[in-house]
């Protein structure tokens, strides 16, 4: 069942109506996400461990005989015309969802057009990845529109490939595949080199905690380029490693052991390369960490991996930045919590905090009485449900019915 809130539901098919003036028949619904811990890893083929949320895209659609695709979105401007046969990116919202439409169509997928219409509640650009939950839901009503036969695993790669070729940026490929394989009161074990994922389970509830993400509501424009170094930096201390271990492929294949026995192979003008090993491989062994931690319900010990990799992001990735900071010791101080963490890129962003639920309510007022004060902006505070992953199915509105949705997919 693809499950939403009537109200969402009667607002969607509303403008869908409206402006198609059709009813839909399809209806696709994919998470945004959280990533618990495995930051600045996906790209040296490590691993992460992300989650899908309760925040989503959901997608309504109709569909087409011929090869256009209209689809308009209650978050932003702009209804798209496009024709599947020449489609080309515009710089828009919609090359989203076209640039899966592209990617689907050069894997060999015959598609029929369809008419759509988006309601998102993940923020746009708030690092819990809309882009993939949009993605993912176009992919889906795609995949039953036009009745592909086609796994999920492979929808997941076919968004990424929307995103990197058509959009053209330069994701790994964990936000498609945690909103595609997300499951309820779990994390998902990715391990970016054989893409192979593991639900973990992440009883939050049950034992009265909670995840909140904090925006800082900062966002610096040298991010991209700094990401762009930081891979730079990665692939040069990998060239000095290979003198010591000539079989390694990057980074995910460095123990903080043999990072330790070659250290000697850092001059003094490699020191850089050497703190951005350093934290890559000391954050794919907390991700370990935190899965054990996980297993002996130790919610101390996954704590205290979050603060780790902070410090780590901050002090050897170096790309934190002063508000993120002022987040993470804001928490620090509030009783109860047990992490936060730069979650995302960095350069601004956001940050993951773990607390017991009976804090949130200090957490929130901490927030909101010393951020201000130490960055000169408010920051939003959201807590986060851990829920399941992506699902499509036909829409079902009776004379006598709410409408309502039905499954016939994942
Ligand atoms: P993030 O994935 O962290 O939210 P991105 O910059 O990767 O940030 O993707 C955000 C972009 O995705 C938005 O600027 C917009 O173009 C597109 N997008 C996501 N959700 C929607 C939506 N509900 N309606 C329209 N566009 C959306
Ligand atoms: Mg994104």
């Amino acid at each position: 069942m693809v499950e939403i809130a009537q109200a969402r539901l009667q607002l969607l098919v509303g403008a869908h109506r409206q402006t198609f003036g059709q009813l839909p028949a399809i209806i696709a619904q994919a998470p945004g996400r959280i990533n618990l811990i495995g930051e600045h890893t996906d790209y040296n083929d490590g691993f992460v461990l992300p989650a899908a949320i309760d925040r989503d895209v959901v997608l309504v659609a109709t569909p087409r005989p011929d090869r256009r695709l209209r689809i308009q979105s209650l978050n932003a401007e702009g209804l798209a015309d496009l024709d599947l046969d020449e489609l080309a990116a515009s710089g828009e919202w919609h090359d989203y969802a076209a640039g899966v439409a592209d990617a689907l169509g050069r894997a060999g997928y015959r598609l029929f057009g369809l008419d759509a219409t988006v309601a998102g509640t993940v923020p746009l650009g708030g690092g819990l990845s809309s882009s993939a939950a949009l993605e993912v839901a176009t992919a889906f009503a795609f995949s039953l529109a036009s009745d592909l036969s086609v796994t999920e695993r492979e929808l997941a790669l076919l968004c990424q490939r929307a995103e990197n070729d058509f959009v053209g940026a330069k994701v790994g490929v964990m936000d498609q595949f945690v909103s595609v394989f997300g499951r309820p009161d779990h994390a998902i074990h990715l391990d970016c080199r054989s893409l192979e994922t593991r639900p973990i389970p992440l009883p939050l509830g049950e034992h009265g905690l909670a995840l909140v993400v904090c925006d800082s509501g900062v966002k610096h424009a040298i991010a991209g380029g700094e990401y762009n170094r930081r891979r730079q930096e990665c692939a040069g201390a990998v060239a000095i490693l290979k003198g010591k271990y000539p079989e390694i492929l990057n980074l995910r294949d460095v123990t903080p052991a043999m990072l330790r026995a070659a250290s000697g192979l850092f001059g003094p003008d490699d020191q850089i390369p050497l703190r951005r090993a350093r934290h890559v491989v000391s954050e794919n062994a907390r991700v370990e960490q935190t899965i054990d931690a996980l297993k002996r319900a130790d919610w101390a010990a996954v704590g205290s991996a979050l603060w780790a990799s902070h410090a780590s992001l901050r002090d050897d990735y170096a790309v934190s930045v002063p508000e993120i900071d002022a987040l993470v010791e804001i928490a620090r101080g509030v009783r109860g919590v047990l992490g936060a963490r730069l979650m995302g890129g960095g350069f601004g962003g956001s940050t993951l905090t773990l607390l017991h639920r009976d804090v949130l309510d200090p957490f929130t007022a901490a927030v909101a009485a010393e951020y201000p004060t130490r960055a000169g902006r408010e920051a939003t505070v959201y807590p986060v449900t851990i829920v399941g992953g992506a699902r499509v199915g036909w829409v079902e509105l009776g004379e006598n019915e709410q409408p309502g949705g039905e499954t016939a997919g994942n």
